[in-house]
């Protein structure tokens, strides 16, 4: 029994002398492992295509028993090749695929995480100048669709937006944000702009093709990475 799905090459190692494991992101399963026998040196069943940071097609099958994953065939559907040749977007590249195998377990319903990926390389692929930021909002949008959704638009208490707050505190632990007035515990709450926390909250209903065109001042670049920071730290490590 075998199936076949498109899946992005997240990386790879060899066990053995012409055998290599392939991890990888299913458009369903989340990060997969699976095994290629022979994959170091057939060319007619993988031609260059075990490599990350390569979206394939695989046909994949089971081991006895069901033990684990082997891939029978790949065929490259892209290898992004643009981005893999430029060192800064290959960087920031990589820095997205280490986080999803941080965040995205084996198993985990991938269906939003995998076309959101995708879009984001496809689009550091494109254009010739892709902002530092990038990575950082791909990061939270990936945290927020991945079951750690905050709500940045209103305080947490009355109910107040966000847009009307002078300062707003950020709640680490839930995701949640206070006005001055309902700040109860302040212990495990960032001071944080309004203006970055209605710029984080931008991401929910955006995408990585107008995030291009955003320019963020300094500081509320910087209070964005503080939040995102604490709250990567506090919920998956
Ligand atoms: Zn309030």
């Amino acid at each position: 029994m075998s199936f076949s799905e498109k899946v992005l090459v997240l990386r790879t190692g060899r066990f053995k002398e012409h055998d290599l494991w392939v991890r990888f992101l299913s458009p369903t399963r989340g990060v997969q492992t699976g095994f290629a026998f022979g994959g170091c040196r057939s060319r007619r069943r993988f031609c260059g295509c075990l490599d990350s940071l390569n979206l394939v097609l695989f046909t994949i099958g089971y081991s006895s028993a069901k033990r684990y994953l082997t891939l029978q065939e790949g065929t490259l559907v892209s290898g992004f090749q643009e981005l893999k040749n430029q060192r800064d977007k290959l960087g920031m590249a990589v820095n997205c695929l280490r986080f999803v195998q941080k965040i995205c377990l084996e198993g985990d319903d991938s269906s939003r995480i995998y076309p959101l990926l995708l879009e984001v390389l496809e689009v550091m692929d494109k254009n010739p100048c892709i902002p530092v930021f990038f990575p950082l909002l791909f990061k939270a949008r990936a945290t927020f669709i991945h079951g750690y959704e905050p709500v940045l638009d209103r305080c947490d208490g009355c109910g107040c937006c966000t847009e009307d707050m002078k300062q707003g505190f950020f709640s680490i632990g839930d995701g949640r944000v206070f006005c001055p007035g309902c700040l109860r515990n302040s212990s495990s709450t960032l001071a944080t702009g309004k203006e970055s926390l209605l710029f984080l909250d931008r991401l929910r209903s955006t995408g990585p093709g107008e995030w291009l065109l955003w320019k963020p001042e300094p500081e509320v670049l910087h209070d964005c990475f503080r939040v995102m920071d604490a709250y990567f730290q506090y919920h998956l490590n």
